[in-house]
């Protein structure tokens, strides 16, 4: 003779925090009304009104400000707002797995979806599904009903208590019969395990008995398991329903119970069996065994799966299924500070978790996540060590020497001189960032991890470098970015690699540092201008063909023009003067007044503006020479005064013997732009520290 319970059996996790809630709320509350039956069990439905807690089938029959509890089954949008307007406090014990598929058909209605629902239509959470829905639902439970639904986009969920088969039947024929089918498998773990267990122990057993209430939707799909496998089915309510008149002798009884079933009722089916063997002269079971039996004994070191049922700010609250539920303190959940326990889990997860402590005394089980998390973290890093696989994680610690990077729940230590590529002295800069990173060291005795950032940056560096020396040619523009400003030019980050925009390069007008034409960090448009493959060196251009004023000159100025100019500059032969923005030109000092002038600021001043008239133009060179003399009425003594003319120009050929009227190469503007070089120049020792 052999009794089994399945460890499923009894409350679920949904209905367990319903009935809990409800009688911690009727130890302080008065006035506690139900919509519905809390669940679908007689014996807590007379409990509960024996405390006073009553139930009404509609929203209307609760007096006003009376505390409106919600049950697990959950209920429609309409009928939460009602309740909300009509009761004092409305108290939603909807469960988190109803009220994900809640969710999922409020949003897919919305987007024109039909919502197919595989279920009972007279179920109350098939009801409360159907109320989440735009335009209704159709609720189907048989093959004909599949088959009669031809749609264009569908969205399929089930009941959480559906049966599995059936539901992955349906939705091959809905998938058959319309267009787009979007499939949620609804059904509660909870419940797959229940019917799973059912069905094999049905299979084992002489007699099987399933306790749950007659109108429980759940337990009814478990009797129609366990009776296609064992002829002797029984759906009882509780002990009074064990038929009396089987001989149980030399039998083997399976006893599974619905997601609401108290643990108390499973007791006293046990109990009557006991008595009824006993009395048959049966050697019994005893009572205790056979409920140890029902129940999952837990030690230290398993790893278990159960339900999060309450999120705390210090701490998860776990239902195992156990006697009492677990509790994950924050720090087992992650070593990560910053983290609190609801960026992790929310009531309704599924979690597995290792169990770090039983007290048995205190009904405690001390919990821990981080720790599986370790395990499975600490296969990847060796795995990662050998392939040098890049890796992922969090910046948690700045210590003594480096930080602590934390890698699928395991700390990774990074010494400073490989956090980065560059000399960062305070790592704090890192705190709280994803960096990528490659394990260089591990120490599986004392579980030590090293790795380094510096490692993969430098790689991703050389592939850019490499990407870039592929594609570069003089001509090509990029969009790059100042790093660093130098006396001779900029140095401009274009894509992981630097290149060098001389000052000459900055501006058509003459400047004296780069910092008057760019900041560090702006974004510019820039060219290359020369490669040195060889050594690495780029020069870049920056200016602009269009803004030239030289070309824009060629279009404004003529010989034989009276233009107003200003004066710019003296030399011994004569004075600049400014055209316009980056181009000047010469008076030489013949050519400033009608007599003899000793020195050019004997008659002009820097900065006076005069008009004078343009002699001579050479764009080629970016020569122009100007005259203020011929402006100026003819002397008296003409002869005299050309005889002078004539002394200081001979003079001044002297001084300038390469040109009568211009100036030497090395004073004249060859461009208006003094610091008329390459780029490449004077500059290439420094550009090789930019690369
Ligand atoms: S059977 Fe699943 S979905 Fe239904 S109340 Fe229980 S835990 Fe929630």
């Amino acid at each position: 003779m052999e009794i089994t319970v399945v460890q499923s059996a009894g409350f679920c996790f949904g209905v367990k925090r319903a009935v809990d809630s409800v009688y911690a709320l009727s130890d302080s509350r008065d006035g506690i009304v139900i919509l519905g039956e809390l669940i679908h069990n007689r014996y807590v439905t007379d409990d509960l009104k024996k405390r006073g807690v009553d139930t009404v089938e509609d929203v209307c029959d609760c007096a006003s400000g009376t505390v409106l509890v919600i049950r697990a089954h959950g209920v429609g949008r309409e009928v939460l707002s009602r309740a909300q307007k009509r009761a004092g406090e409305v108290v939603d014990l909807t469960c988190p797995y109803v009220a994900k598929i809640h969710n999922i058909v409020a949003q897919h209605s919305a987007c024109d979806y039909d919502i197919v629902i595989v279920g009972d239509k007279t179920h109350p959470e098939v009801i409360g599904i159907e109320g989440w829905c735009q335009a209704g639902a159709h609720v189907i439970s048989a093959p004909q009903e599949a088959q009669s639904l031809v749609l264009d986009k569908v969205c399929m969920v089930a009941q959480t208590t559906a049966n599995k088969n059936n539901f992955d039947n349906l939705v091959k024929i809905v998938k058959n019969n319309c267009q787009e089918v979007i499939v949620f498998d609804t059904i509660c773990k909870s419940t797959k395990i229940r019917q799973a267990e059912a069905e094999d122990i049905s299979k084992k057993v002489d007699v099987m008995f399933v306790v749950g209430g007659k109108g429980s939707s759940n337990t009814k799909k478990l009797f129609d398991i366990c009776a296609k496998n064992c002829p002797q089915t029984f759906h009882i309510e509780n002990f009074e329903d064990i038929p009396q008149n089987i001989n149980y002798k030399n039998k083997k009884i399976g006893i599974t119970a619905g997601a609401s079933t108290p643990s108390g009722s499973i007791k006293e089916v046990v109990r009557t069996m006991e008595e009824n063997i006993n009395s048959h002269g049966v050697q019994e079971m005893s009572f205790e065994e056979a409920m140890e039996q029902s129940f999952k004994t837990l030690n230290t070191g398993d790893v278990v799966n159960g339900i999060v049922v309450e999120v705390r700010p210090t701490e998860v609250i776990v239902d195992l299924g156990f006697k009492s539920d677990g509790i994950i303190p924050a720090s087992e959940l992650s070593d990560d500070p910053e983290v609190k326990p609801s960026n992790i889990v929310k009531p309704g997860d599924e979690i597995q978790v290792f169990v770090v402590g039983v007290n048995d005394a205190e009904g405690k089980t001390l919990l821990s996540k981080k720790k599986l998390d370790y395990i499975a973290g600490w296969k990847k890093i060796e795995e990662a060590v050998e392939n040098k696989a890049v890796l992922s994680g969090k910046v948690i610690q700045v210590v003594g020497g480096g930080m602590i990077v934390l890698v699928e729940g395991t700390r990774v230590f990074v010494p400073a001189s490989q956090a980065s590529d560059r000399y960062t002295e305070d790592l704090t800069v890192f705190l709280n960032n994803t960096v990528e990173l490659r394990i260089t060291e591990i120490n599986p005795r004392r579980k030590r991890v090293t790795g380094s950032v510096k490692s993969v940056l430098s790689d991703q560096k050389k592939a850019i470098s490499e990407k870039f020396w592929a594609e570069a040619e003089v001509g090509r523009k990029y969009t790059g970015t100042v790093k660093s400003i130098m006396p001779f030019g900029t140095f401009v980050d274009i894509g992981g690699v630097d290149g060098l925009v001389h000052i000459s390069e900055l501006s058509w007008s003459r400047i004296k540092h780069p910092s008057e034409v760019l900041s560090v960090g702006d974004t510019v448009e820039v060219y290359i201008k020369d490669i040195d493959a060889e050594t690495k060196k780029i020069s870049l251009g920056y200016k602009k063909a269009e803004d030239n004023p030289w070309a824009m000159a060629q279009e404004k100025f003529n010989v034989g023009d009276i233009v107003k100019c200003k004066v710019v500059r003296f030399m011994p032969f004569g004075a600049f003067v400014e055209l316009m923005p980056g181009v000047d030109g010469l008076i030489h000092i013949s050519q400033i007044a009608n007599k003899r002038v000793g020195k050019p600021s004997d008659e002009l001043s820097i900065g006076e503006e005069i008009e004078a008239k343009i002699t001579e133009i050479n764009w080629e060179n970016k020569r122009i020479s100007l005259s203020k003399r011929a402006l100026l009425p003819v002397e008296e003594n003409q002869a005299e005064s050309q005889q002078i003319m004539e002394e200081i120009s001979a003079e001044a050929q002297g001084e300038q013997p390469a040109a009568e009227t211009e100036p030497a190469a090395d004073e004249q503007p060859s461009e208006q732009t003094p610091q008329g070089n390459d780029g490449v120049g004077d500059t290439e020792e420094n550009q090789s520290d930019g690369e």
